[in-house]
């Protein structure tokens, strides 16, 4: 019987729901360079179920019993035979003319710079390409944040510099200019918010007991220390009284001099949770950030402004986290290099490669230093 079927027809007599009625899947292939790829689910999406924690899209760590991969090297795409790992990355940067830089292990690790960024920072200069830095990372003001890297030695001006931070405050002046607002921040990324009406503690306490409704935003920035039961009570009810709950960003972790450090996205998860209300994130991955560098960019004039025949994917994401930086920069069609200098590294890297997982980098390299030497 079986003989006279037509190849791949389902055999007679075989439910359509049994595993013998199922095709063969087919084996995931490499992407293929410049083209966009979409991405799979955003582990920072609310949509999905908040409390289904049993898939944590951050842990990559690689299969200790697959032994394929060389983990010494993975700067090389290993479905890539060619040989020199430098001509692989100049081929893959070709066309780059303006780049966005994440700052935490790209160009500082653990506050301390990295090898090299001060004299790649100073290259894109002398050589006209523009770049803005395009970071999570909201401990101080835009002023504070470029005297800090001026002084390490990364040249890099305020207004060269695009935080979540400044990004909240440029939001919170567009909408709510009028109305009083609360921010768990550190005291000096603060004063990005110069102007604007802000409610301090005992208010923001008194107002949630009282007047929550008064209140039209709180929003959740690195507080560091400064997330304090009190602190946190007084956000949970102004958002529960109907303020909008905003995520300055949603990390999970960084690295500071002591090691691994918790990140303000848990405390916007505890407030989400409890409230039982999603966050508006204006940090990475968000879209609407990087839409928001892109801006400044064509603001600054320079060689990119005005032209027209400037693409996307001429833009170059330099990053070191797979998910907030990399996969976030294909998903609104930019290119994307991941430097192994920082939080993410090479075991990362192969386990989301053998995972298929899509919106990989288009270039590795090991520093911020040696992809600036790659590009034309
Ligand atoms: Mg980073």
């Amino acid at each position: 019987m079986s003989e006279d079927r037509e190849p791949g027809a389902r055999p007679v007599g075989v439910p359509l729901w049994s595993p013998d009625a199922r095709p063969a899947p087919f084996p995931a292939s490499p992407p293929l360079p410049g083209v966009p790829v979409p991405l799979e689910a955003d582990p920072h999406d609310l949509r999905a179920d908040p409390h289904d924690l049993r898939a944590d899209p951050h842990d990559l760590r690689a299969d200790p019993h697959d032994l394929r991969a060389d983990p010494h090297d993975l700067r090389a795409d290993p479905h890539d035979l060619r040989a020199d790992p430098h001509e692989q990355l100049c081929d893959a940067l070709r066309g780059v003319r303006a780049a966005l830089l994440d700052m935490d292990g790209v160009v500082v690790l653990k506050g301390r710079p990295i090898e090299g960024a001060g004299q790649a920072i100073a290259s894109l200069r002398a050589r006209g390409i523009p770049f803005r830095f395009l970071t999570n990372s909201s401990l101080w003001n835009r002023d504070s944040l470029a005297a800090r890297l001026s002084g390490a030695g990364i040249g890099v001006r305020a207004d060269e510099i695009v935080t979540a931070l400044s990004a909240s405050a440029a939001l919170a002046a567009r909408r709510w200019r009028d109305r009083p607002i609360y921010v768990l921040a550190a005291p000096d990324g603060l004063r990005e918010f110069d102007g604007q009406w802000l409610v301090g503690d005992d208010e923001a306490a008194q107002l949630g007991r009282d007047a929550p409704a008064r209140v039209a935003a709180v929003v959740v920035g690195d507080a560091g220390p400064g997330f304090t039961y009190e602190r946190l009570n007084a956000a949970f009810r102004l958002v529960r009284g109907g303020a909008r709950l905003v995520a300055v960003h949603r990390n999970r972790w960084w690295l500071t001099p002591e090691g691994e450090t918790i990140d303000s996205g848990a405390f916007v998860r505890a407030l989400e949770y409890a409230c039982g209300r999603r966050s508006l994130l204006v940090g990475k991955p968000s879209p609407a950030f990087f839409s928001e560098a892109l801006a400044s960019l064509w603001r600054a004039g320079g060689t990119v402004a005005g032209d027209p025949a400037l693409d996307r994917r001429d833009i170059l994401m330099v990053g070191d986290d797979l998910q907030s930086d990399i996969a976030a920069a294909r998903r609104v069609g930019l290119r994307a290099a991941f430097v192994l200098s920082g939080k993410h590294g090479p075991r990362d890297l192969d386990l989301a490669r053998r995972r298929g997982r899509q919106g990989l980098p288009d270039a590795v390299a090991t520093s911020l230093a040696e992809i600036v030497a790659a590009l034309g």
